[in-house]
């Protein structure tokens, strides 16, 4: 379904989030105040400049002001603490066709990705360790069997052992005369054991 069209009426009815950051130049403005001077903004598209004036606001260049615009609570609750998500108001030449970066003011998490926020960090790593468990189930102590082992990884195996040869200064011998190596098989322990340094 497409979002319906925001106006500033019905971000009014949404709710305006007060200016809490203090280098912003609108948040000396009483709410009142404030939402007079986003009519004159919006509604009355009263010149950027007059409203500066008018309102003596502490704003030296006009193309700045609407950086300054405040944000706005969405219909959007937040997936981790249930608080509305907000958005940055839209300068008045952009209204039409403005879709917002919504994102939660309490924890950061940006709406519709998996973001840096803590609680999408935490729930990607539970996934990870949910993938490891997993396949630990699966393969923890089988030996893996070298005709098992797929012809492209057998390919990168080979250009790594040949890749450090040339790094070490060594000749990759024949297979069978390893004969000192710790298992004599190739475990599922050694390969994760490589796979986890993430070379
Ligand atoms: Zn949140
Ligand atoms: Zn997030």
């Amino acid at each position: 379904m497409k979002d319906e069209q925001l106006s500033f009426e019905k971000i009014k009815k949404l709710g305006i989030v007060p200016i809490k950051d203090k280098e912003n130049p609108l948040s000396y403005l009483k709410s009142i105040r404030l939402k007079t001077v986003l009519e004159n903004y919006y509604t009355d598209k009263v010149a950027v400049k007059e409203i500066i004036r008018k309102y003596d606001l502490p704003i030296d260049n006009v193309m700045d002001f609407h950086r300054y615009l405040p944000y706005y609570y969405t219909k959007v609750m937040c997936p981790y603490d249930g608080t509305r998500m907000c958005a940055a108001m839209p300068s008045r030449s952009n209204f039409k066709g403005h879709s917002p970066n919504v994102f939660c003011l309490e924890c950061g998490h940006k709406k519709g990705t998996v973001c840096n926020c803590v609680n999408c960090q935490k729930e990607s790593n539970r996934e990870k360790e949910k993938i490891i468990a997993i396949l630990d189930g699966i393969y923890k102590n089988s030996e893996i069997r070298i005709e098992n082992i797929g012809f492209i990884d057998r390919i990168n195996i080979a250009t790594l052992l040949q890749l450090s040869g040339n790094e070490y200064g060594y000749l990759i011998l024949p297979f069978k005369q390893y004969g000192r190596s710790a298992t004599g098989s190739i475990t599922d322990e050694i390969l994760t054991g490589l796979i986890q340094k993430k070379y």
